[in-house]
């Protein structure tokens, strides 16, 4: 059904329709807010989700509104978007359509931003022991695991079966594996330390396995390895080249070793919105679209495919997948397309790389920005300083600093309360169509190159 509403009927402007409203679709939406063109942004979401600190949310240090805005506050000012809460469930290039549930939304040009998700390699059935860090909904579950294990622990008689609530499980060895480590070490080790009566909490296993040889595979070799020797002393066991065979409601398989655990999280892998199988182009192994240097698709000079969702050369490498390359790229796309709708030429794409960070803990990290590489407190302050900076909303820069601070001052967390009786935290929904594609792993294998998720 193709609803034509009255303003798309009258209005003469091209229309901008951007999927997704990551840091890829914002920074495109934002870049056009001068441009003579009619932009609607979809996302099935209501609000911009800050992932770089969803492992904070998933670690009980900040609350799920610390880092989301509502999409529709972001652009209240700018009068030429109209932000849809809705699901693109197809597209139709030749068509120029993107079909939504209800209703058919007719582009001049398309900018498709609808980023990556959670990827078990075909074992569809891990997700739901191990759940993956992507959503807000994903974040609280996972949190919800965690403080239960330990609720679960002190109410145990049996000493193994206690040993099973405090071992954790953390598959992948990327900066999201390694975060979510350091803070789950951090839980242990600091801040639950008189909470229980029953057990010591600084005696919980967190163990973080990494399919391939070295954790943080996308960081030069020695910061692998300060990472590692940073994980360490916070009491992580480390362990590379251990490739998980199965994950069950017991635990995991790692080289025939079976690890007992109540609680596995899995940091892995990702795999692309489905959207992209419907482009009528060719995909890499994770179904991502190999762009023009303009960020078009080459069949189709009207859609441009950007952020998690884009393969684009760089050098004698790719681009990654980050938060910044995804708002460099969003923002170029926007722009070529209002060159296009002005019958300009389109412009190359040039990406600027600011480096990469991840945090290890309370008061450590890793980073490369340029030729320097950098490790522990110094590293640790500028990762704080950056991802403030970049944070969407100035309540959410205040709420996350103060977070923070309590956090590093009194060694606690402040978002531990759980609702209602810790019952599982369904997940968001998403339309079935695209969700069992998402599952079912065309894409099989590892190789995430160069994604935060990297490892297993
Ligand atoms: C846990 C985690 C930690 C990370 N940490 C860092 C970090 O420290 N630094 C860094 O630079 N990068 C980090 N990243 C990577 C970074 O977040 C991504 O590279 C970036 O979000 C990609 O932006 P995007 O706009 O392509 O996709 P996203 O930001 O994922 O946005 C995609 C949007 O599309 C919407 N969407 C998806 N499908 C549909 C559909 N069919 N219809 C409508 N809407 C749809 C989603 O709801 C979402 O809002 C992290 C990622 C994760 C998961």
């Amino acid at each position: 059904m193709v609803i034509s509403n009255q303003s798309e009927s009258v209005d003469p402007r091209p229309h901008v329709v951007i999927v997704g409203g990551g840091f890829a679709g914002l920074s495109a939406a934002k870049a056009l807010r001068k441009a003579s063109v009619r932009i609607t942004l979809v996302d099935r979401r209501n609000h911009h989700l800050f992932q770089p600190l969803l492992y904070q949310v998933a670690t009980a240090a900040l609350s799920g509104q610390d880092i989301a805005t509502p999409i529709r506050e972001v652009f209240r000012r700018q009068k030429n978007t109209t932000v849809l809460m809705s699901e693109a469930q197809g597209i139709k290039p030749e068509e120029q359509k993107v079909i939504l549930p209800h209703r058919d939304l007719t582009y001049d040009y398309l900018i498709l931003a609808a980023g990556a998700d959670n990827f078990y390699y075909g074992n569809d059935e891990w997700e739901r022991h191990a759940p993956g860090l992507k959503t807000l909904g994903d974040a609280v579950e996972i949190r919800r695991r965690i403080l239960m294990a330990y609720e679960a622990a002190e109410a145990e008689h049996d000493p193994e079966r206690r040993k099973d609530y405090l071992t954790f499980v953390i598959i992948g060895g990327g900066p999201t594996g390694v975060e979510m480590a350091g803070a789950m070490a951090e839980i242990a080790r600091k801040t639950l330390t008189r909470d229980f009566r029953t057990f010591d909490p600084s005696q919980s296993r967190i163990i973080l396995l990494e399919g391939g040889p070295r954790l943080l595979p996308t960081y030069p070799e020695e910061l692998s390895e300060s990472g590692r020797k940073q994980l360490e002393t916070m009491g992580v066991e480390v362990r590379v080249d251990a490739m998980v065979s199965q994950i069950d409601g017991d635990g995991a398989v790692v080289r025939g070793e079976r690890i007992p655990s109540r609680t596995v999280i899995w940091a892995a892998g990702v795999t692309s919105s489905p959207l992209t199988e419907q482009l009528g182009t060719k995909l890499d192994k994770q179904g991502r679209v190999h762009v023009t240097s303009k960020l078009t698709v080459p069949e189709h000079e009207d859609i441009f495919v950007v952020g998690d969702l884009a393969v684009i050369e760089h050098g004698d490498d790719l681009v990654p997948a980050l938060a910044q390359s995804a708002m460099q790229e969003g923002k170029h796309a926007a722009l070529n397309a209002a060159r296009a709708a002005r019958g300009r030429p389109l412009e190359d794409f040039h990406y600027k790389d600011k480096g990469q960070m991840a945090t290890i803990g309370r008061s450590r990290a890793v980073a490369v920005i340029g030729k320097s590489r950098l490790s522990g407190f110094v590293a640790w302050i500028l990762w704080s300083l950056v991802h403030l900076f970049y944070l969407v909303g100035f309540r959410n820069r205040i709420a996350v600093m103060l977070g923070w601070i309590f956090a590093y001052v009194a060694f606690r967390r402040n978002a531990r309360v759980l609702l209602g009786d810790g019952e599982p935290t369904p997940r968001a929904a998403v339309s079935p169509a695209l969700r069992r594609r998402t599952l079912t792993g065309r894409r099989s294998g590892p190789g995430v190159g160069k994604d935060r998720a990297a490892g297993q």
